[in-house]
């Protein structure tokens, strides 16, 4: 399979292997890569799929977008990436909230958040595309995290032979948890900077930015380095997450909820766009997906472009309780725009945002994206009241993104009824977020975010996951700030 840039519009197209588009991250045309066509699966696969544990679902869905690696190789990355070890309680959680309405909990990883599925087994891709194409050179990972990017990266790249990361992330703009995470990662090929003053878009920026300074790459080639990213804008980062929604449809056929050609509609919380991306993927692989809903917080660009065809990052930026979402540029919009009206038109799109910050789709393709997709957005007063009902409703204990989500999914049935069930994705442990919960159900003052835990785990009589239990023992071993205009002095120490 051939992959392509997304701002490629030239009539000789230049194409890339996996591996290669994998090492690169970016396009050197500053577009994505994706995959020429996408594969499809029929009901034959699908019974083939349903068969098979996790690993062997993802090594068979990988190998379908990855075909310089063999289904052998895939298998063993994706044991080592989705082991009992990293995942104790399974990778793939789909539970039932009530009739119809079904979480996708992705957060039993080693950093609490969903983007473990994914971090766990790219580096992996990584490491073995970088011996496929020959590659010698150190790649140094560079990475802006709103948050959960950062630590999940962090610990994916932790003691990866041959390779650096740098993580990035704006010093007001995590959770003090996370911040913690962070801080205190183990591993001697790992640095992490916090960017003062600066949002997740301005480190997002800083990072692209060095990604296209020629000065810096010549500098670092001569030293033998070569620099990648670790963000969704990776397609090794996006292809693991097509397979859990897969899995997920599988599950609930196993369990008897749907039969195999029945509609399931999906909400996700959204920030990059790349985990909805995903769905949308596995949607046109063939999977059932009636609905794609896009869940915002109070930043709902996204809701607003669904909403008339005009995406404009020109607007106030908050800091919210799900700071994952707190962006304002959704970096995989760009594949979505490839994927409905090809090379030029998102090529135009794309020069627009960057130039005015702004653009407006084509009716055209507004429509078809109107065809998969719906937004909905919930406010800070909004998320803390749906925690606090799901909590004492259901007895389900949700964090703040997932929260968002569970808002947008029950806004959509109460719209179109209750039909189809519904899939939500549930992105990260409710103890991450652990003041912002407690004082959500409980209507007190958010006490500090470290006792929180222990108060939260008091109040529910739930555990708190044995990852961040670790967290709040360890020690802080990076301390160093720069601004986002200087982000990149961290090439001249
Ligand atoms: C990253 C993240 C999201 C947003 O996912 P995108 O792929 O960026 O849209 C939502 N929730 C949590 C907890 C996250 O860490």
């Amino acid at each position: 399979m051939r992959y392509v840039s997304t701002r490629d519009t030239k009539k000789n197209k230049t194409y890339v292997t996996p591996s290669e588009a994998i090492c690169r991250g970016l396009a050197p045309d500053g577009g994505l890569y994706v995959p020429e066509t996408i594969p499809t699966l029929d009901e034959e696969n699908f019974r083939h799929i349903s068969a098979l544990d996790y690993v062997g679902r993802a090594a068979y869905v990988l190998s379908m977008f990855l075909d310089d690696f063999s289904e052998e190789e895939l298998l063993t990355l994706c044991r080592e990436a989705y082991s009992e070890e990293n995942f104790p309680d399974g990778a793939e959680v789909t539970t039932t909230i009530k009739d119809g309405v079904f979480v996708l909990e992705l957060w039993h990883g080693p950093t609490c958040a969903f983007k473990d599925m994914a971090l766990q087994l790219m580096p992996r891709l990584f490491s073995a595309a970088l011996k496929k194409i020959g590659e010698t050179k150190t790649a140094h990972i560079l990475v802006a995290t709103s948050g959960d990017t950062g630590k999940a990266a962090l610990e994916g790249y932790r003691g990866v032979p041959g390779v650096k990361i740098t993580v990035f992330y704006p010093e007001n703009g995590v959770s003090d948890i996370q911040k913690l995470q962070m801080t205190t990662q183990a591993g001697e090929n790992v640095d992490v900077v916090a960017v003062r003053g600066g949002n997740f878009d301005d480190a997002q920026s800083g990072v692209k930015r060095i990604f296209a300074d020629s000065a810096i790459n010549r500098r670092l080639a001569d030293a033998g380095v070569f620099l990648s990213s670790a963000n969704s804008i990776n397609w090794g980062r996006l292809a693991p997450q097509i397979v859990y929604y897969i899995s997920a449809y599988c599950t609930l056929c196993g369990r008897g909820v749907i039969k195999y050609g029945d509609t399931l509609n999906v909400t996700v919380p959204t920030g990059n766009f790349g985990n909805i991306l995903a769905c949308f993927i596995a949607k046109k692989m063939g999977l059932p997906i009636g609905s794609l809903i896009c869940a915002s917080n109070q930043n709902h660009v996204l809701t607003d472009f669904l909403a008339t065809g005009k995406y404009s990052k020109n607007r106030e930026f908050y800091l919210t309780m799900s700071p994952s979402m707190d962006i304002l540029i959704s970096s995989n919009l760009e594949r979505l725009l490839y994927f409905i009206a090809g090379a030029d038109e998102t090529c135009g799109y794309m020069s627009q945002l960057a130039g005015t910050g702004e653009y407006t789709v084509s009716s055209e393709t507004y429509g078809a994206i109107r065809r998969d997709f719906v937004g909905y957005f919930a406010n800070e007063s909004v998320t803390a009241e749906t925690i606090r009902q799901f909590y004492h409703e259901y007895g389900f204990l949700s964090d703040p993104h997932t929260a968002v989500a569970l808002h947008a999914a029950q806004s959509f049935i109460g719209e179109r009824g209750v039909e189809v069930p519904m899939l939500v994705c549930g992105t990260a442990s409710p103890f991450k977020f652990a003041a912002d919960v407690y004082s959500s159900i409980t209507g007190c003052e958010k006490p500090d975010s470290i006792s929180a835990l222990g108060m939260l785990s008091e109040l529910t009589g739930r555990e708190i996951p044995m990852p961040l239990q670790r967290t709040l023992s360890a020690k802080v071993r990076f301390e160093r700030s720069v601004c986002p205009d200087e982000m990149e002095s961290i090439f001249s120490l």
